[in-house]
């Protein structure tokens, strides 16, 4: 299974945000939710994890 990453960098974010996680497709999905919800006060919920996914993309070879 391909790793794929999201940066939060890329997300809309009010406290400059830098964190990127990288694993896999459901490794990364899980953190990041739990990362948005602790950290960026969202709710959990299907949207925040379609939002989430939305933003995955695949992981460049030197990180993966
Ligand atoms: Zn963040």
């Amino acid at each position: 299974m391909a790793r794929k990453m999201v940066d939060c960098r890329t997300m809309p974010s009010d406290i400059n945000c830098t964190l990127t996680i990288a694993g896999e497709e459901d490794e990364v999905l899980d953190a990041a939710v739990a990362h948005a919800v602790a950290k960026h006060g969202h709710e959990d919920g299907p949207e925040l994890r379609e939002g989430i996914r939305g933003g995955l993309v695949d992981v460049e070879p030197a990180l993966a």
